[in-house]
């Protein structure tokens, strides 16, 4: 972490502060963790801050400390144009592009505050004043864990902001199972248990808490999979009628994708979900192991990006049509897609 940017954040905290910090849209656990993190240590040194979603979190979020206190763009507009219009400083976490946060974006770039970008995604766009990105860690939540000890504040991290931490560590890692954990990931996890974090609880609320739905969502996930043997990739796809039977709620298609490469031999797997009120809006995820990027699969054919490993975007479908589309793209990975394994 760049010393003089340190110096620069401790000069901006040094005096009271209304604070806005925004997750990205269809926020995770490393984008709600952070968020509620910074949340509570920046309420814990005087400042008023408040976070402001995009839009909704999915239902096994709920019970993070200070859950209830996050504001939606999309549903409570007013609020959170006020909080902008006032905030001196807001801090984007968890996201490298302002497009992550959609209509928001326009409000906050015409803003009068300075913009603080915290995250761990490749390729940060030139948005903020200050930009903490390190595309190394494995979450925002362990690289916020590094600036709150750089900043001099790890005693006022309670159990409250330590279970955030936990949280968007655990998930962005696939709990802890990913090449980005570190024995620092480690270490750190250690302080947060040592900061009386229930780690098994936490695993609990947002493993074992699922919904019928979410159950009978991956049932139709995985009887819709494919495999493209001869080019190590899967693809699975979830239709709105199916969603609506099943009665569909955030959150439930979350890391379905992932099951695509538990299969033998298979590096690239990808998800294809129609939006549940548009079937012209096509949500995509991607997953690879070994040398695959997915971010750059995303960014140059899906409208989207993220990280190496992980990535997700868009098309406008119909479904069937974005589906044809990807099959004829990858068939020109070919060779990066064998000759990696
Ligand atoms: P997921 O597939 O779980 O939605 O997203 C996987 C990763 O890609 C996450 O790190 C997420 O932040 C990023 N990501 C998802 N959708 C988009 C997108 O539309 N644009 C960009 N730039 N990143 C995305
Ligand atoms: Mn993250």
């Amino acid at each position: 972490m760049k010393n003089e940017n340190i110096v620069v954040l401790k000069e901006l905290l040094f005096r009271k502060k209304n604070i806005v910090i925004i997750p990205h849209t269809n926020p995770d656990g490393d984008a709600i963790g952070s968020s509620l993190a910074l949340m509570h240590l920046l309420n814990s040194i005087d400042h008023n801050s408040t976070v402001i979603s995009p839009n909704k979190a999915p239902y096994f979020l709920k019970w993070s400390p200070g859950f209830e206190n996050i504001i939606y763009f999309d549903s409570d507009k007013n609020s959170c144009l006020k909080l902008i219009e006032n905030a001196d400083l807001i801090f984007t976490l968890d996201f490298n592009d302002l497009d992550r946060i959609g209509e928001m974006s326009k409000y906050v770039d015409s803003s009068n505050a300075k913009i603080i970008l915290i995250d761990h995604h490749l390729n940060p766009k030139d948005y903020a004043d200050l930009v903490f990105s390190d595309i190394e860690i494995g979450s925002t939540c362990e690289l916020l864990f590094e600036l709150i000890i750089e900043l001099g504040h790890e005693k006022n991290i309670d159990s409250n902001i330590a279970s955030c931490l936990y949280l968007g560590m655990m998930t962005d890692t696939g709990s802890f199972q990913y090449s980005s954990v570190t024995s620092r990931t480690h270490e750190i996890i250690s302080k947060l248990i040592q900061k009386g974090i229930n780690q098994s609880d936490i695993h609990n609320k947002v493993y074992n808490n699922s919904s019928i739905s979410r159950l009978k969502v991956l049932g139709s996930a995985l009887s819709n999979l494919n495999v493209l043997k001869e080019l190590n990739t899967v693809y699975m796809y979830l239709k709105r009628d199916d969603l609506k039977k099943f009665d569909f709620q955030k959150g439930d298609s979350e890391g379905i994708v992932n099951y695509g490469l538990s299969l033998k031999n298979i590096i690239f797997s990808v998800m294809f979900i129609e939006d549940i009120n548009d079937e012209n809006n096509i949500k995509i995820s991607f997953r690879s192991q070994d040398g695959f990027s997915c971010n750059e699969f995303a960014n140059k054919h899906f409208n989207g990006g993220g990280h190496a490993n992980a990535a997700g975007g868009r098309d406008d479908g119909p479904i069937e049509e974005t589906i044809h589309k990807f099959k004829k793209l990858i068939n020109k990975y070919k060779d990066n897609l064998t000759t990696n394994k």
